[in-house]
């Protein structure tokens, strides 16, 4: 079939995605990113100055000027890109600082860069198991680890959501080489923390190993930010970490898979994103490794994070709204259907508060939201504002009384 003929084909699912209210739009920012922002939509309609519910700035460093002249000192010192892989002249000392300091704040041994988490996570399976082994997966893992299980051999499990009886019997029945539990630390959807005590418990039970994806947990997550390992206090009993640095950690571009030295080596053997895709930028390099000095330092911002994150949870729940429950910066209101909660999004927008509606495929059929998130770069009276669009315009659609 040439273009000509696709074109119909194309054209028709597009038409479907919209008729079900799934077809997403973008908004453009003008501004940097922060606890309000600058915004257009369309495209060509005036600015407006909007608070931001939406963004995994949970820090407010994604335009910190510490951070940005981090950057800035990055650029001027190593250039701007690097035009090669790792391995052949794309390693620079301070893509090794920043190794050394990631394995340091996440108390692992050592840790391998990637150009994403996405990437890491596509890559950490294929290049450490084969059909011999066996993967528990919780059934909520993000897309990303779900990809990178598609490219590995290995035996596939998938238990309920935080299951973690149905885990104990498919733990208990393997007769794998190595099993490898895999879960996400926070989960993005729903904003829930796996029970990652009780994991560790059987992995250690059934001799398993466990990866946890701290995409939604580094540098808030735990009381002095080092993730849901730190939080359930099993923080030597992880033994594969993978992370992005495109969310708290700055919010750039970036991640990296942690953990037991071997782990590590053989990443740096095998993994085809790592051996295949460019060297991250130096800037990203030098800013991620104050990220990690500033947080270190203090706990301020992520305890501030913490206040917020009650306050609008309590608000919220008093309001009589329906909230997935859970005790992180991610909270999900749930409204069940695709067309109002893009309807309460539009209406959001239009009283300048920026939070998306999430509806399939991103949440399964019937399980639309809003998805708020806070940030250390809102302000309380950010949130007040912001709460009592929320009661408005949830009488307004009848999703509150
Ligand atoms: C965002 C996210 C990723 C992808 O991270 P990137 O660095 O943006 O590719 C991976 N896993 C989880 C759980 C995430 O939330």
């Amino acid at each position: 079939m040439s273009y000509k003929s696709a074109k119909a084909v194309f054209e028709s699912v597009i038409d479907s995605i919209k008729q079900e209210g799934l077809f997403k739009e973008e908004r453009f920012i003008a501004s940097p990113q922060g606890g309000t922002v600058a915004v257009r939509f369309p495209e060509d309609a005036p600015e407006k100055r909007i608070i931001n519910l939406c963004a995994n700035n949970y820090l407010g460093l994604s335009s910190h000027p510490d951070i940005v002249q981090a950057a800035h000192e990055g650029l001027e010192s190593r250039g701007y890109g690097m035009s090669s892989v790792r391995f052949i002249c794309g390693t620079q000392d301070i893509h090794r600082q920043l190794e050394r300091k990631v394995s340091e704040f996440l108390g692992m041994e050592d840790t391998c860069l990637f150009a994403s988490c996405f990437d890491a996570n596509a890559a950490v399976f294929e290049a450490l198991l084969t059909p011999e082994d066996a993967l528990f997966c919780d059934k909520l893992i993000h897309a990303s680890l779900i990809d990178g299980v598609r490219l590995c051999k290995a035996q596939r499990n998938v238990y309920t959501h935080s299951d973690m009886n149905e885990l104990e019997e498919m733990l208990s029945k393997s007769t794998a080489r190595i099993k490898l539990i895999v879960t996400d630390g926070v989960f993005s959807m729903d904003g829930d923390m796996a029970k990652l005590d009780q994991i560790c418990d059987l992995a250690d039970k059934y001799e398993a190993m466990v990866l946890v994806d701290e995409s939604h947990s580094s540098g808030f997550i735990g009381k002095t930010g080092r993730g849901t390992h730190e939080h359930f206090n099993v923080m030597n009993r992880v033994d594969i970490i993978t992370t992005t640095f495109g969310k708290a950690l700055g919010g750039a571009t970036g991640g990296c898979v942690s953990g037991k030295k071997e782990v590590v080596t053989l990443m740096k053997q095998r993994a085809r994103p790592y051996l295949f895709s460019n060297s991250l930028m130096p800037a990203v390099v030098t800013a991620t490794i104050k990220v990690l000095d500033v947080l270190s330092a203090s706990t301020e911002r992520r305890d501030k994070l913490e206040t917020h994150t009650k306050y609008w949870r309590e608000e919220l729940t008093k309001a009589g709204f329906d909230l997935k429950p859970g005790n992180t910066p991610i909270v999900p209101i749930m409204l069940y259907d695709a067309n109002l909660a893009q309807a309460f999004s539009r209406d959001l927008y239009d009283a300048g508060v920026f939070a998306v509606g999430f509806f399939y495929p991103v949440v399964p059929k019937g399980e639309a939201r809003i998805r708020t998130q806070l940030s250390a770069a809102l302000e309380k009276e950010d949130l007040d504002k912001a709460l009592a669009e929320f009661i408005r315009i949830g009488k307004k659609h009848n999703v509150i009384k």
